[in-house]
């Protein structure tokens, strides 16, 4: 390639009609190729399952690992441009795939966010307040670690880690070398303890041509480490506003990032905002975007990719998102037309044909005339959806 068409690549917008290629086939692909559906894009999806949310909506498909550079390459070949919904795609796999389509956001930005300790440092170099952490690849870094850190803290592992998985809790000092042992000695990072009030989000678009927009802060409650429900705005959260939407801007700008990106954050019980993660990628907390703004983050991370103006962010009307998580399935699926009767809720399914317990199903979202009303009715909602008593009278 040439320096003036690489040139042409990265300022050249992407117009409707073109082929916008996904790595991973989750919910967050399903519900960036419906977006992109809407305004006339055709969706490539690359994952290894035959099947998933984002696969049975997507115009093409293909399957194969994404450690496979010859499928990389040749699906890269097919698309104008390549996004992602999965971060743990190897930089080898975006290098591959950006010989033929430019990766957004690139490679060097999910080298960074895989990886927990990569990610700590750049926030540390960027000048960035995050939790308190340090390395731990050996029995005497974890000691030194325990002794810096003090306790408690938690111990998380620097790769793989999502909704509390890879993470072990340390009390006390004595509890370190087994919290370590049920990580299985993996290369981890060691993070003191956060007393936070509120945890809350972040979501900021940035397009090829360095426009930027914000979401939120969206905050966010979480029930065993996983995500329960969101709700924006949350006035509460407003004297922070200002600033977790500079932090989130500056994380961007320094990443040099094109895309959606989610900023985590805790706000501690002294009124400090510490960053939790980065994730580079739609998330989870920005799911109630959809019905309550304008332009939804699935819409705006196609906008920001294809380098269209970005659409505007703010909610019509406060709204609350509840995950609906497997076990509300079990022992049969819950009874859907106790909520579908009721104006008021949007109900989200991503199509999973098999539920198991934590594992992310749907979601509903509530728009309601205050934050505090649509947490009430999304809570309701969700109760309908498990109460037995539904579920008999649906049946
Ligand atoms: P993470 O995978 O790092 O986002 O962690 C999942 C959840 O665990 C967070 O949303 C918090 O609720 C909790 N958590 C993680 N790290 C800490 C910490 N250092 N202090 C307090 N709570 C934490």
């Amino acid at each position: 390639m040439t320096e003036s068409t690489t040139r042409t690549r990265e300022t050249q917008p992407i117009d409707p009609g073109a082929t916008l290629g996904v790595l991973g086939g989750g919910q967050l692909g399903r519900m960036f190729a419906l977006a992109a559906a809407r305004i006339g894009y055709r969706v490539h999806v690359f994952s290894p399952e035959s099947e998933g949310p984002a696969t049975v909506v997507a115009d093409c498909h293909t399957v194969a690992d994404y450690d496979d550079l010859d499928a990389v390459a040749q699906f890269a070949r097919s698309v104008d441009v390549v996004t992602l919904e999965f971060e743990n795609v190897s930089v080898a796999a975006t290098d591959a795939a950006n010989q033929f389509a430019p990766v957004r956001p690139a490679g060097r930005v999910l080298h960074t966010t895989q990886d927990r300790l990569r990610e700590k440092r750049f926030l540390v170099s960027a000048g960035i307040a995050c939790t308190p952490f340090a390395e731990v690849a050996s029995a005497e870094q974890l000691s030194a670690a325990i002794e810096t850190i003090g306790t408690p803290a938690v111990l998380k592992t620097t790769a793989w880690g999502y909704d509390g998985k890879g993470q072990a809790k340390i009390a006390a000092p004595d509890q370190a070398d087994d919290a370590w042992a049920t990580l299985d000695r993996q290369q981890a990072i060691c993070e003191g303890w956060v007393d936070y009030d509120q945890e809350l989000s972040v979501l900021v678009a940035r397009s090829t041509t360095g426009e930027i927009a914000f979401y939120g802060p969206i905050a966010n409650f979480h029930e065993n480490h996983i995500l329960d429900l969101s709700v924006c705005p949350w006035p509460q959260l407003d004297f922070v506003a200002d600033e977790a939407c500079k932090i989130a801007r500056t994380i961007a700008e320094q990443l040099d990032a094109v895309g959606l990106l989610c900023v985590e954050f805790f706000l501690t019980t002294d009124g400090r905002l510490l960053v939790n993660e980065i994730a580079p990628r739609p998330h989870n907390s920005g799911h109630l975007t959809i019905d309550a703004c304008p332009t939804s983050q699935f819409e705006q991370q196609v906008r920001a990719i294809c380098g269209l103006p970005l659409g505007a962010t703010k909610p019509s009307t406060p709204a609350a998102m509840a995950n609906l998580l497997g076990q509300l399935w079990i022992p049969a699926p819950p009874p859907w037309a106790a909520v579908l009767a009721d104006p008021k809720i949007r109900l989200h399914l991503y199509g999973k044909s098999e539920a198991r317990t934590d594992r992310k199903m749907g979601h509903l979202t509530v728009l309601a005339d205050s934050p505090e009303e649509a947490i009430h009715q999304a809570q309701l909602a969700r109760k309908r959806l498990a109460s037995q008593e539904c579920r008999s009278t649906s049946t």
